[in-house]
């Protein structure tokens, strides 16, 4: 028969604290570079936004490039709205996923870490 000897120091070990908030977590609820599940999916959403902003300049780009340097036909404009909403689309995805690996490579400290009122 076993006796549970762990004691609270012991139970803390285990216990980390978030390399972006601070906040001390599990050390199995954080990732490899110690990020809180909270402050990931923070960090995606900001990019995702920085990822619509970079999507709608290049798509406006490449729509200005139809309209003023190719002169696309307007008999084919399903075509040319087409391509831009497929740039909007593809420059947003590839947007986002550069502006959370540069978040990320930036290891922003917990001055911009989101306060423990915010979801
Ligand atoms: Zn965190």
């Amino acid at each position: 028969m076993s006796v549970d000897r762990r004691t609270s120091r012991d139970l803390d070990a285990d216990q980390v604290a978030c390399a972006r908030c601070g906040e001390l977590k599990d050390i199995a609820d954080l990732d490899r570079l110690l990020w809180c599940d909270r402050c990931r999916r923070l960090t995606r959403n900001q990019a995702t936004r920085w990822g619509w902003l970079i999507g709608l300049s290049f798509a406006g780009g490449i729509a200005l490039y139809i309209w003023l340097g190719i002169h696309g036909s307007r008999a084919l404009i399903g075509g040319w709205v087409a391509t831009v909403v497929a740039a909007l689309w593809l420059a947003s995805k590839v947007g986002r996923e550069v502006a959370y690996g540069v978040i990320r490579y930036r290891d922003t400290k917990a001055v911009e870490a989101p306060r423990s009122s915010e979801p």
